[in-house]
């Protein structure tokens, strides 16, 4: 595995190589999810380029910013394993050379207010400008993201279009990676105390019952189900919603005969957790 950190030394590279480029852009706290975005662009035949930027701009919440895991000794193992080719590891001064405000920021419209847009303001301008200023750089062919960040994915769609890359780079949406009990991978796992740790399944679990009770109870009833018994567990809530697929316009009811997603966000102790499904139209 190669390592850059100048955005003209990795350009040169990937100039040089001549192939067709997978780009897994994260932010570190590497696990078993990210390195499945890094085999898919494998099995797709790309020369893979990961990198890892911690972006400051798309954290709403400074103390989250300044807690956000960093493991970048043990990112590289897990990368070189993996057999990731090159790892972009720019400083703040090569994503944002001019500073923060000179980057272009994009409107996501509607997008970006619901959801995680209405409860991390900012934050989706955040991930636009950073995703933007390394499609930049990178150039890739695919973009490999995770669908564990369903509106991120969304977002990314939308600032493709803006860019007028939709046509030359193809986003692919990767499947979320769980844990034995259903919990999704995520960096911010690792600031789980034990029992918090032992609780966080029930995110998954409440996705779970969402899913199964389409036709079988209101929505409205299972949602309430949901918030009663996360908020008894000691989470803290910030919603359990139902959206449509395609733009996450919020749904009261289970939709008839159409495809749907769930999706949860919710604090345990100091760390916010997230998580979706899809809900397939009743049979
Ligand atoms: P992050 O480092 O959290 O910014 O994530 C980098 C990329 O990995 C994003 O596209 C995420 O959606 C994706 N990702 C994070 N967790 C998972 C997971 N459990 N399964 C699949 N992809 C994931």
């Amino acid at each position: 595995m190669i390592v850059f950190k100048k955005v003209s030394d990795l350009q040169t590279y990937l100039q040089q190589a001549n192939q067709k480029v997978g780009f897994i852009p994260t932010m570190g706290a590497l696990h078993a999810g990210h390195i499945s975005l890094l085999q898919q662009a494998k099995t797709d035949g790309c020369l893979t380029v990961c990198s890892v930027f911690v972006n400051p701009t798309q954290f709403n919440d400074r103390d989250d910013f300044l807690k956000y895991p960093t493991s970048l000794d043990a990112d590289m193992l897990l990368l070189s394993e993996a057999a990731c080719d090159v790892l972009f590891l720019p400083d703040e001064a090569e994503i944002y050379p001019d500073g923060y405000q000179q980057v272009r920021a994009y409107d996501f419209g509607a997008l970006e207010q619901v959801l995680e847009g209405a409860h991390r303001p900012g934050h989706f301008r955040g991930v636009g400008q950073v995703v933007g200023r390394l499609l930049e750089v990178v150039q890739p062919h695919r973009l490999y993201m995770g669908r564990k960040d369903y509106q991120q994915c969304l977002i990314v769609e939308k600032l493709l279009e803006q860019m007028g890359l939709s046509q030359d780079i193809q986003l692919i949406k990767c499947d979320t990676v769980r844990e034995p009990d259903g919990l999704a991978m995520s960096s911010r796992n690792l600031r789980l105390s034990e029992p918090e740790r032992a609780l966080a399944g029930l995110l998954y679990q409440c996705l779970v019952s969402i899913k199964t009770k389409n036709g079988l109870a209101p929505f409205r009833v299972v949602q309430r189900e949901c918030l009663d018994l996360l908020t008894a567990k000691g989470f803290e809530p910030e919603y359990v919603s139902l959206a449509t697929p395609d733009n996450l316009e919020e749904l009261q009811e289970y939709p008839d005969q159409q495809p749907a997603v769930a999706l949860i966000a919710a604090r345990i102790g100091g760390v916010r957790l997230i998580d979706n499904i899809a809900v397939a139209p009743e049979s």
